[in-house]
């Protein structure tokens, strides 16, 4: 009997607000997919869509509809999978990276293992969680905080004309270490200007100050940076990363951006080849996706997990950031389960 797919929008609410320089909102409609076996195995996936990368939760539905006529007959050919699904429908990567977390999820119920033990790797080497605090007016941005002070280590979502004032309020606030991320929002002389501030607030990391295709700005700014400058919207998949050598310090993995758990661990071994750091992100998204990233965790040197954490309400259980420590569940697969 072949694989049977379920497909179902998951109704996510941020507990507040969630803004970053592109804009923001509350609401987010993810998409669920389960993969069941002849044998009632059951394998599951999200979706996380997002516009900026070309996603809503319609083309997620409609592409599934596409792949849903190419589920592999051995769910134990995940490479496989993975190409054909590449292959016969190009883009779409929140949706390929749903099934094939799915495929994974189930491949490890099958074999009775977790995830992370398949792929041979110690969950106690996953670095700690940033958590981010999203942009906001300065006392709402001091209530976040607060309420944040489980965790040790603040991203700041930055890209506006006031980021000064914004890291200021910030650092007023707290002693705990702070990233910050432009996503895009800078011009290179805007970076290079906010460089010294960066330094006297003791920022410890810079994400993505330039618009994506800018990499002979990456570069300069990367030049004259004192921290580690991290391209996100510059690298969705491991063919980006060699450009990206010499023009930044490290890459952003995201399921959401690269389309699956192999492309994933490749893009991993890529960057590491070419001296990169890794750092692995999210979106806004249940623990179903954040748990299937949390998996190659122990591999990376910055986590940025904290999709799921943002929720008011998680359905789901799976990997904890609590404290700002990765936690993988440790029963078969992903190891996710219903709250
Ligand atoms: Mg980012």
């Amino acid at each position: 009997m072949p694989l049977r797919l379920d497909v179902d929008i998951l109704q996510l609410r941020t507990r507040h607000p969630f803004i970053i320089a592109r804009g923001g909102q509350s609401d987010y409609r993810t998409v669920r997919v389960r993969l069941t076996d002849a044998d009632g195995f059951e394998g599951w996936g999200e979706a996380a869509p997002t516009k900026f990368y070309g996603e809503t939760t319609e083309t997620v539905l409609a592409a599934l509809e596409h792949y849903r006529t190419a589920l592999p007959a051995d769910p134990f050919d995940l490479e496989g999978a993975e190409r054909q699904w590449a292959t016969m429908l190009r883009h779409n990567p929140s949706a390929r990276a749903a099934l094939s977390s799915a495929l994974h999820d189930l491949v490890g119920k099958r074999l009775g293992v977790p995830l992370y033990r398949l792929w041979g790797l110690d969950p106690a080497r996953a670095p700690r969680s940033t958590f981010t605090i999203g942009i906001d007016t300065p006392e709402r941005m001091r209530a976040k905080i607060a309420e944040a002070d489980e965790y040790p280590i603040l991203k700041i979502k930055l890209g506006t004309d006031h980021d000064e004032e914004l890291l200021r309020t910030v650092r007023d606030a707290t002693d705990r270490e702070i990233r910050v991320d432009a996503n895009a929002g800078w011009s290179v002389k805007q970076a290079i200007r906010m460089l010294p501030v960066l330094e006297e607030f003791g920022v410890t990391v810079l994400e993505q100050p330039l618009v994506p295709e800018d990499l002979a700005g990456l570069a300069r700014v990367t030049r004259h940076a004192t921290i580690p400058v991290i391209a996100d919207e510059s690298c969705r998949t491991a063919a980006d990363i060699p450009p990206l050598v010499g023009t930044v310090d490290g890459i952003n993995i995201k399921l959401a951006k690269c389309g699956g758990l192999r492309e994933a661990l490749r893009m991993i071994a890529v960057a590491r080849a070419h001296g990169l750091m890794v750092m692995v992100g999210c979106m806004i998204e249940s623990s179903i996706g954040i748990t299937a990233a949390a998996h190659f965790a122990p591999l990376v040197d910055l986590v940025d997990l904290d999709g799921a954490a943002l929720l008011a309400s998680d359905p789901f259980v799976g990997a904890s950031i609590s404290g700002g420590q990765v936690t993988l569940p440790d029963a078969a697969g992903l190891g996710v389960r219903p709250r």
